[in-house]
């Protein structure tokens, strides 16, 4: 059945078996989930493990090593054609696991990844995973969500719909609920169905699913749903290139070897097994691999801390963040909202002194005497704030009765408020009727509904002679624009400029306080507007009153934006509030020093360039709108700031896209806002952002350690090649060997630089350059001398003993104590600065395993007789291992050294 379209409502709801209030029943969702199949999209494209096999084995170091294979068998050397391949396949399966488990981790963020949405089951409203989601659900549709399967519209609130993804048309549909009997429309014109893909931009609905998964219309013509996306990161496409430089470097070298062995007469054979060995020696092919679970498991470790990395690169922009813009509702505050003071004309009024007083108060207005008209004054304040409003009240979940608000954090205040005072908000929707509205935009800074008054025409309200009435609420400034005229109490008078004055002055003492302030009003109408002109009712308001909330900053954050400021990051609040409460808040919290603020109409006005010179100085940008938010975005940018920007509208996302890293509020935040972000805040607060960026500078760090431990190692390797035969020595290394060294001091203290935990000063430094070199910061100078050290320790330790006795134990010398010099390094790498006796041997326990196992491993190779065959050693005698042993740790000690040099120059520098 693909006519949904045809049919009435109900028909459609009867059809599907459903019900509208009720909705499913949890039993019957389940049934029809196992007879449907989970909502999604299957997604084609994506790395199966045999793909990931397939990648592994067809690698230009696989090709090389099995060329190398193939070379020996036809050499007549069919056990090392043997060991090879079995190092190949060893070596694939390394690669084989690490990538399968990276990707796993991926996939487990994807599962995190898909939106929730709202439906009726069992007569309550409940959030489900769209997963969940099947054919007769009742789904409801907000400003901002991403609908998430196809269905019929039972009813349309002004409901908006954007179907690029499907039809290609950018410009939003408007949506009803009629029937379109007759003739087959294209879907483009099937204004009564809703379809999963597409975006909801303005009002909202509810709609009956009609179908789910690969039945939908994008399933159809679904390649795949991206929800975490995969692509290189820059720190990947650099190392890429620099895996380039290096095999032209090695191939060099690796010709000068060749040539000179052959000049001095060695034999061909076994210099083309050289060559071979040593190119796959030289070019680091675990790094990418590495760095793929580095950021993996990263991300991992992120989530643990509530940030969901939606984007893999994100992990390693984060390490280079510094600013981070972030909204002051629910990010640096609680969001949760309390009203506090009620401000009409005459009267100002306490709510958390006089809870007592407030009920007793507004029992029944219409009886009450003149001389008390304050209150009744101030029961319309409570009234219009409560019927202007999309929050509801239910018994909150924990069973003990308690009411509690369901919905936008400031609606619910003020249900809560009005209910404090007996006002219980189903009782004012039965009573008023809502009859159409014109929604919050965080652009008008303000909502209108319009309500039928009928059953009240006969009572003392201010609008008893008129059929309907309009309530409105939003930002003072912004209501003061369409308001004319004041209730006072008894009638309307002008807004003249005193009552303006006292308007504008309750506003700003309420604000400074650091409350937020809504001003409320209204409009008695005689006639409705048409149905898309709801906004034209917002002129000649008469206004009531303000109301003013407290919502406290999050405990956690003071201290965070301390460590982010210590950290080099400039934290910059994004607020849609008054300035006087955004300033309050921010200096609370420390962001703002200088009490400085840029309002959206300055910021309209600017210049791009006078914005970008004050955008350095001033902390705090109040009464914005969204799209004020890229012209911030960009004008940090063009000063070279790494920007963190958080959003949680529809309109936010260009925002979130142009910012290095687009940050979505995972409780609050819009679909659309969510799929626009790099990083998902799952708890919305700014205390995870400062934790992420903690999370990604310790990814990084890893992974600039591996990248030195790898790359000196093979400094190492090749300089001990290419000096030998300088010295007038044999081969100083096999074959065999070189793959052996290379297989395992990469594989598994490799991996363990991966979990190395955060060194201590992590936060309390300057960001890093963003697209700075790998080999910046003395890396490359650190690579070079300590794998030339490497080097001429082995090659020393081994020519002193050729010298001796050219046919002994001198080269398994020099090959123990390149692998034993290379454990050294890894321990003494993990830290940048402090000694590895301060951080302790057990603060990275699979680093210290790895450099157990590999020593075993190669006592074995030494030791075991079958080994000895293959790996072509000879058994060092005890005297021999002490001296390999304690000569390799020359490298420890010196890595150890420069470290100590670094910490005096720097306490040094602090001294002065
Ligand atoms: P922010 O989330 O940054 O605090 P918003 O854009 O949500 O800012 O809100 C801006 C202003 O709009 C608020 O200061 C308030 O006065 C008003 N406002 C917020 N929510 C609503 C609402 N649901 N209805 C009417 N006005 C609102
Ligand atoms: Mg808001």
């Amino acid at each position: 059945m693909s006519d949904w379209y045809k049919l009435k409502d109900s028909e459609a709801v009867r059809q599907l078996e459903s019900d509208v209030e009720f909705g499913l029943s949890t039993e019957e969702a389940l049934q029809r989930l196992e007879e449907y199949g989970p909502n999604e999209l299957i997604e084609r494209g994506v790395k199966n493990p045999w793909r990931i096999l397939w990648e592994q084995v067809t690698a230009i170091m696989v090709l090389i090593l099995i060329a190398a294979a193939i070379v020996s068998l036809i050499l007549g050397e069919p056990l090392d054609a043997a060991v090879i391949m079995i190092i190949v396949v060893l070596n694939a399966i390394l690669g084989f696991t690490q990538e399968n488990r990276a990707e796993q981790a991926i996939a487990a963020l994807k599962k995190l990844a898909v939106p929730t949405v709202k439906v009726r089951r069992d007569g309550q409203i409940v959030e489900i995973s769209s997963r969940e989601l099947v054919p007769g659900d009742i789904m409801l549709l907000e400003v901002g969500n991403k609908v998430s399967a196809d269905g019929r519209l039972l009813q349309s609130i002004n409901l908006q719909i954007e179907e690029a993804a499907l039809t290609g048309e950018s410009h939003p549909v408007y949506k009803s609920a009629e029937e379109l009997p007759g003739k087959d429309l294209p879907l483009g014109d099937r204004f009564n169905m809703v379809h999963m893909g597409t975006v909801v931009t303005y009002g909202r609905g509810t709609a009956i699913v009609t179908s789910t998964g690969m039945n939908t219309e994008l399933g159809g013509i679904a390649d795949m749903l991206q929800t975490v996306e995969r692509e290189p990161t820059p720190l990947q496409r650099r190392l890429d290139q620099l895996g380039k430089i290096l095999a032209v470097a090695t191939l060099v070298i690796i010709i000068i070897v060749v040539g000179l062995g052959l000049l001095r007469g060695e034999d061909w054979r076994t210099m083309l097994l050289t060559g071979i060995s040593m190119a796959v020696a030289a070019i680091p092919e675990g790094l990418p691999a590495v760095v793929t679970i580095t950021l993996a498991l990263g991300s991992r470790r992120m989530l643990k801390r509530n940030a969901l990395i939606r984007k893999l690169p994100a992990v390693e922009t984060l390490g280079s963040v510094t600013v981070i813009c972030s909204d002051k509702t629910g990010t640096l505050t609680e969001n949760r909202m309390k009203v506090t003071v009620l401000d009409v004309v005459g009267e100002t009024f306490d709510v958390s002194t006089s809870v007592e007083r407030a009920s007793a108060m507004l029992i029944d207005d219409t009886e009450r005497d003149d001389d008390e008209r304050p209150e009744r004054n101030l029961a319309l304040l409570l009234r219009a704030a409560a019927l202007c409003n999309d929050a509801i009240l239910q018994e909150s979940p924990n069973g003990t009765g308690e009411l509690v608000a369901v919905g936008d954090p400031t609606e619910g205040a003020l249900v809560l408020a009005a209910a404090q005072f007996g006002l219980n908000k189903e009782s004012l929707d039965a009573e008023w009727p809502r009859i159409a509205e014109a929604p919050f935009t965080s652009e008008r800074k303000r909502m209108t509904t319009i309500h039928d008054a009928g059953a009240h025409s006969n009572d003392h309200w201010p609008w008893s002679q008129a059929p309907y009435v309009a309530f409105a609420k939003g930002a003072v400034d912004s209501l003061l624009e369409v308001a004319n005229d004041v209730w006072v109490g008894d009638r309307t008078v002008p807004m003249k400029s005193d009552m303006l004055e006292r308007i504008n002055n309750a506003n700003a003492r309420l604000a400074e306080k650091g409350q937020r302030v809504l001003g409320v009003a209204f409009r008695p109408l005689n006639n409705l507007p048409a149905a898309t002109h709801e906004e034209e009712i917002e002129s000649d308001l008469i206004f009531i009153g303000l109301i003013g909330m407290l919502d406290p900053p999050r405990p956690e954050v003071k201290e965070a934006v301390a460590t982010s400021k210590l950290a080099g990051i400039r934290p910059i609040m994004i607020t849609g509030d008054h300035p006087l409460t955004a300033q309050h808040i921010a200096s609370e919290l420390d962001i703002s020093l200088n009490g400085q603020a840029i309002t959206g109409g300055e910021l309209s006005e600017m210049q791009p360039e006078s914005l970008r010179q004050r955008v350095e100085r001033v902390d705090v940008f109040a009464r914005v709108s969204p799209e004020h938010k890229l012209n911030i975005v960009e004008a940090l940018q063009d000063n070279r700031q790494v920007v963190a920007m958080t959003g949680d509208g529809v309109n936010d996302a260009p925002a979130l896209k142009k910012a290095d890293i687009g940050v979505a509020m995972g409780i609050t935040g819009t679909d659309v806002s969510k799929e626009a972000a790099d990083m998902v805040l799952l708890d919305d607060n700014f205390a995870t952002i400062v934790a992420a960026i903690e999370e990604g500078r310790v990814i990084y760090d890893n992974i600039r350690k591996f990248i030195k431990y790898i790359l000196s190692s093979n400094t190492g390797e090749i300089l001990v090649m290419l000096i030998a035969p300088f010295l007038g020595m044999p081969l100083p290394l096999l074959p065999l060997q070189i793959l052996w060294i290379n297989l395992v001091t990469d594989g598994l203290p490799g991996l363990a630089l991966a979990v190395e935990p955060a060194e201590k000063g992590t936060m309390k430094r300057p960001p890093y350059e963003p697209g700075e070199s790998v080999l910046s910061r003395g890396a490359g100078r650190q690579i070079i001398w300590i794998g030339s050290l490497m080097g001429f320790v082995s090659l020393g330790v081994g020519f002193r003993a050729w010298l001796v006795d050219s046919d002994g134990a001198w080269q398994t010398m020099i090959f123990t104590t390149l692998t034993l010099a290379q454990m050294g390094n890894a321990l003494a790498i993990r830290s940048n600065r402090d000694s590895l006796f301060k951080i302790g041997f057990r603060s990275n326990m699979s680093m210290l395993w790895a450099v157990l196992l590999t020593f075993v491993l190669q006592l074995a190779v030494i030791y075991v007789p079958l080994l000895q065959d293959v790996f072509n050693t000879k058994p060092l005698s005890a005297m021999e291992l002490v001296i390999s042993l304690v000569l390799s740790t020359i490298v420890f000690w010196a890595v150890e050294m420069e470290k100590w040099i670094v910490r005096r120059r720097i306490s040094k520098e602090a001294k002065l």
